[in-house]
């Protein structure tokens, strides 16, 4: 039977898409906004306040999305928000040091007991960009070793997927990546260990580091078992390569220190972004002293920026990292999206659909599959994602904002009320009964 869905009104969304396409390839300044793997066309946002967003026809709704990550305060956030406009008045950036970057890097520093210094950046690409240079310059290495269904960002060496055959090198996943890139990029299979063995007896000595999302959470939620992460530890640390974690989403959302707190397993780099600048564009990267003192103008692995550190994004994080490193905060939200998560699998369970909620600490997931873990890309059916495409149709037209993708998961912030979540378990188990039908 087909869907008869009852479509919310987006014409003034779609007429400011077809004038964006005028301006940005495909319409937007970030692939994933363009909608290609969901129905219809982007909504165009025009205010966000605490849990929820207006769209330029005047919807509203609940947003899962969060600006993908970043805004565990939700919109609109009354301290963030103080805390710009008190800046706003003494400049927007001086590219000279400022009282204010020695403030969020204290901040972070006092409560990380992972990192000894920090480099602030303006993204996460630039971010894990910086870190492995960093790697490559202080173990005196080209390779890298990365795994399919983890996203670090957009820079060169990062552009590369897993080439056919259990160890081969990479192949670049973006045209315009040299192919020269891709052979310093060794891409394997998640949760598995003897390919990590088989590299690691492949390219003694030539692998600068190995770098894993703290939990990989770009390509759905590929919750990692401790004892693999706990390998990747030892096997680094065996044959004299670093182990980086990219905590771009993980960082500040499974707790102030992250998943490396989290798994209490120290990685030798740590990068962070996201959630890091409460909304605003900031980055940074950290580890011990000795490995930071390679870093320019201490040491030869330049890394520079214009923008870095500028005082309105540090004031924005600053007031965001004092709220997160409040007592209580991450238990909070954990408990929240349990509760949430809870709720709805009793629903999914009594009415046996064929879809599992992946979660850990704020973050979920939905992944129409029987399977009840989900540990790499390579388990996840393309075709599943047909059903979250209605589900997340049915969703928009009841008020309830999740992102354009069945590979992307969703976050529960502070903003998020029992309210919100009741309607939206209501919103969800609808669009269920609908993606069932
Ligand atoms: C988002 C993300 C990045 C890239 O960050 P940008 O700020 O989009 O450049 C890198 N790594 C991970 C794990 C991310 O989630």
């Amino acid at each position: 039977m087909a869907i008869q869905f009852q479509d919310i009104s987006r014409e003034k969304s779609a007429a400011l898409f077809e004038t964006a396409k005028n301006f940005f390839p495909g319409g937007v300044n970030s692939p994933v906004r363009a909608f290609k793997s969901v129905y219809g066309t982007p909504l165009f946002i025009e205010r966000g306040d605490k849990s929820r967003i207006w769209d330029a026809d005047g919807n509203e709704f609940i947003d899962f999305c969060c600006s993908w990550g970043p805004l565990i305060l939700g919109h609109n956030n009354d301290e963030i928000r103080e805390a710009v406009i008190k800046q706003l008045p003494n400049g927007l950036s001086f590219g000279a040091p400022t009282r204010l970057e020695n403030q969020l890097a204290d901040l972070i520093l006092s409560k990380n007991k992972y990192i000894e210094k920090l480099r602030f950046v303006s993204s996460g690409t630039e971010a894990v960009m910086s870190a492995i240079r960093l790697a490559r310059g202080y173990t005196k290495r080209d390779k890298i070793v990365k795994f399919e269904g983890c996203y670090h960002g957009h820079s060169d060496s990062l552009l590369v997927k897993a080439g056919s055959g259990l160890v081969t090198f990479g192949e670049t996943s973006s045209a315009g990546v040299p192919k020269s890139f891709a052979d310093e990029t060794i891409v394997i299979g998640l949760n598995d260990t003897k390919a990590l063995e088989e590299v690691f007896k492949t390219f003694d000595n030539q692998i600068a580091a190995v770098i894993i999302e703290g939990v990989p959470a770009n390509n759905g939620l590929l919750i990692q078992d401790p004892a693999y992460v706990n390998f990747l530890r030892k096997i680094t640390k065996d044959h004299g390569s670093l182990l980086i974690f990219d905590e771009v989403i993980t960082g500040f959302r499974l707790g102030f220190q992250g998943a490396a707190h989290y798994y209490g397993i120290q990685p030798d780099i740590i990068t962070y972004g996201k959630i890091i600048g409460g909304g605003m564009p900031v980055g940074a990267y950290g580890a011990s002293k000795e490995l930071m003192a390679e870093i320019s103008p201490d040491g030869g692995v330049y890394q520079a920026g214009t923008l870095s550190g500028n005082p309105v994004a540090m004031a924005a994080g600053i007031a965001a990292l004092t709220l997160l490193a409040q007592e209580g905060f991450y238990e909070k939200q954990e408990l929240k999206t349990r509760g949430f998560v809870q709720t709805l699998e009793n629903y999914i369970k009594e009415k046996g659909y064929v879809v599992q909620i992946f979660t850990i600490g704020s973050i979920f997931w939905f992944a129409f599959t029987d399977k009840t873990s989900i540990k790499t890309a390579e388990e996840i059916d393309p075709k599943s994602m047909e059903s979250y495409k209605i589900m997340h149709r049915a969703l928009l037209n009841q008020g309830i904002y999740f992102g354009p993708s069945g590979y992307e998961v969703g976050f529960i912030s502070d903003a998020h009320t029992t309210e919100d979540l009741d309607i939206t378990i209501q919103a969800i188990k609808h669009a269920l009964d609908i993606v069932f039908q």
